[in-house]
């Protein structure tokens, strides 16, 4: 019962909330308790404050939910990258180089494919697209003639041609041909067009990877050939004499590959196939091994879902080892030289660049109302009995006394529909009950080994926290496939979170909730957090949801895209707000799915004059009822104060 007189304070916040575990240097926690962001990993001299910056952006008239982009950790992050096959590279003796391409569906937005061309120019990062859009994309983006444009997916004749052209204008483009029907339409358009293309083929890796996405890269995967029609594929360009074409083997195993030894694997794999289309007569020079390299969401380091069991560096070094371990083993008589290697990786380079901010708009604290301190006389025996079990509560009878509360608190809902009790009599049973969840919960946290029936109970114990932001739109994954993201309070992190709390957007639907937490332990079911004051607002964040997030968020209850701000940190520590993007308004989320704004206002004006003929408004109220709407339809889709 004796709590700690220790202090609390930022570093214990950072602890809790496992910040330096999942955060990769880039954000810790200030002497004035803020979360900053530090654009040079472990740089503590230029760290910037993130209330700071929603100061910024609120006096600039941009309201919450926002999407921060640091513009720094991206470049960063593609340095890092680059940097970590270079030296693998060197210091293994590989014969070969590295060249990176961002595959664009990651994270589509413009301004992001802009900052990857332009900060990746320096190691000729390229561009990957999946389709026809993508690669239309690329085209307009891509300025840098020496860095990879890698054409998957599957390819239609217009997508194929605009390949070509990419080929013919001096892009570094390859054509990956997927599906064994693709190649004789892509010898047909080379022909027609007088194009020689660079090809690759995706193949199927044997060797499944165990990913929440593993189905996207085994043997049974819709996408690439298999050998036989690898082998169909190499006659073919051979009786068209266009084997010299065939330079590049590709295959993703799928996102968020959390086990080192899979990527090992399927390298090894890969090269095997390589080297026999080498022996083949083709003009072997590129292995793409796709995506995969994963993003430690909650730290852990473990080849839970949403960690990764390896760091930057082994990746790097394991493939490259991986690589050269096979194309120079002794056996084998094709001798190869050393591929240029192409990684694809997206998810790693976007996601810890942004973070969605989003403010808190009410509480429910869970507190049930506290039973009396002694029962009147005339109490059924059965709520004295629950009365008895919550007295007689310790750490030792935590499970017997859970069944009994739940035992009689459902005989008292059994008495009360049979008329045995009253209504009253039912409320101070339940409030005995709640007090006795409560009661458990808390003694639970001594318990060394909580038994399994006790694991979820800080569940119903917990605190509501309505936020201002949608699931939906913003964390898709946190909906769609439990993917865990790190959220914390970004301010107050010198004060102890004295509550328990989940927290629930402002969309109408029950599965509008983040209850899933990161825990170095595998997943908490709630979140520490602090009290709200009176007239302060208290702001959260989410963080690591620059990859896949923001184009698979949808519109639900027509909650749209919201603002976007990016930042810019300088070399001395300064920072300049260098990009603003309005979220949606009212009228253009209605728009989306199709009306039309102007002839809703139309509409609505009829059913406002009607309302005056009637007399149920006056004249003037119809003009305040109209202003109210016009405004509505220009505002924001989110809570505004
Ligand atoms: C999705 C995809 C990627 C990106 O994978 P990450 O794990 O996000 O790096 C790369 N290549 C292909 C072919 C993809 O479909």
């Amino acid at each position: 019962m004796h709590r700690t007189l220790e202090r609390w304070n930022k570093t214990k916040s950072a602890e809790l909330y496992g910040i330096s575990e999942w955060g990769s240097g880039y954000f810790d926690v200030n002497e004035n308790g803020d979360v900053v962001v530090m654009p040079f990993p472990g740089d503590r001299t230029r760290a910037v404050s993130i209330p700071e910056i929603i100061s910024g952006i609120q006096a600039r008239g941009l309201d919450m939910p926002v999407l921060l982009r640091i513009e720094n950790i991206l470049d960063s992050q593609i340095t890092l990258l680059n940097e970590s096959f270079i030296t693998a590279m060197r210091d293994l003796g590989y014969r070969g180089t590295f060249m990176g391409a961002y595959p664009i569906k990651v994270n589509q937005q413009q301004q992001v494919i802009e900052e990857i061309t332009q900060f990746g120019s320096r190691y000729h990062h390229g561009l990957e697209a999946g389709s026809k859009a993508e690669l239309i994309a690329a085209m307009g983006m891509l300025r840098d003639k020496e860095a990879m444009l890698i054409c998957n997916g599957y390819k239609d004749e217009e997508f194929i041609d605009m390949a070509l052209y990419a080929t013919k204008m001096g892009f570094h483009c390859v054509l990956v041909v997927e599906m064994p029907g693709e190649l004789p339409l892509i010898i047909e358009r080379s022909k027609a067009l007088g194009a020689r293309p660079i090809l690759g083929v995706r193949i199927k890796i044997t060797s499944q990877a165990n990913s929440h996405w593993a189905e996207s890269g085994g043997e049974l995967s819709i996408f690439g050939l298999n050998t036989r029609q690898v082998i169909e594929a190499v006659d073919l360009l051979k009786a068209e004499e266009m084997i010299d074409c065939l330079q590049l083997v590709h295959y993703h195993l799928g996102s968020q590959i959390s086990n080192i030894r899979e990527i090992r694997t399927a390298v090894g794999e890969a090269c095997r196939v390589y080297a026999g289309l080498a022996a083949e007569g083709a003009n072997m020079r590129y292995l793409d091994l796709g995506g995969g390299l994963a993003v430690d969401y909650d730290g852990s380091q473990t080849n839970f879902m949403s960690s990764r069991n390896y760091s930057l560096d082994e990746y790097c070094i394991d493939i490259v080892e991986a690589v050269m371990t096979t194309l120079d083993d002794e056996q084998n008589e094709y001798k190869v030289e050393h591929p240029v290697i192409i990684t694809e990786s997206g998810r790693a380079l976007v996601a810890y660049y942004s973070m969605l901010l989003f403010n808190v708009l009410d509480v429910t604290r869970f507190e049930p109302e506290p039973p009396p301190a002694t029962l009147p006389e005339d109490t059924h025996a059965t709520i004295r009995y629950m009365f008895d079990t919550l007295k007689g509560l310790s750490v030792r009878n935590l499970q017997e006394g859970f069944n009994d509360a739940i035992y009689y608190r459902d005989e008292a809902r059994q008495l009360f529909s049979h008329g045995k009790i009253t209504l009253r009599e039912r409320a101070m049973a339940e409030s005995i009950f709640w007090t006795t969840v409560n009661e458990i919960a808390r003694l639970s946290d001594q318990l060394k080994h909580v038994p399994p029936d006790l694991a979820n109970i800080h569940n119903v114990a917990s605190d509501v926290y309505y936020c201002n932001f949608s699931v939906f739109q913003s964390l898709p994954d946190a909906w769609a496939i439990g993917q865990l993201f790190p959220v914390l309070p970004v301010h107050r992190l010198g004060e102890e979170p004295t509550r328990q709390g989940m927290l629930t957007d402002i969309t109408c639907d029950c599965d509008g909730k983040i209850d899933r937490f990161i825990d170095r332990q595998g997943v908490k079911r709630t979140l520490p957090l602090h009290e709200l004051k009176e007239n302060e607002e208290y702001y959260l964040g989410a963080f690591l949801v620059g990859a896949y997030q923001e184009t698979l968020g949808d519109l639900h209850n027509l909650l749209g895209d919201t603002n976007v701000v990016t930042v810019k940190i300088r070399d001395n520590g300064e920072y300049d707000f260098v990009g603003e993007l309005e979220g949606d308004s009212v009228a253009d989320v209605l728009s989306y799915v199709e009306y039309d704004p102007k002839a809703l206002q139309v509409r609505f004006r009829e059913t406002a004059e009607n309302a005056v003929r009637e007399g149920s408004i006056t004249p003037q109220e119809r003009r305040e009822i109209m202003r109210a709407y016009d405004r509505g339809l220009r505002g924001y889709t989110y809570f505004e104060r």
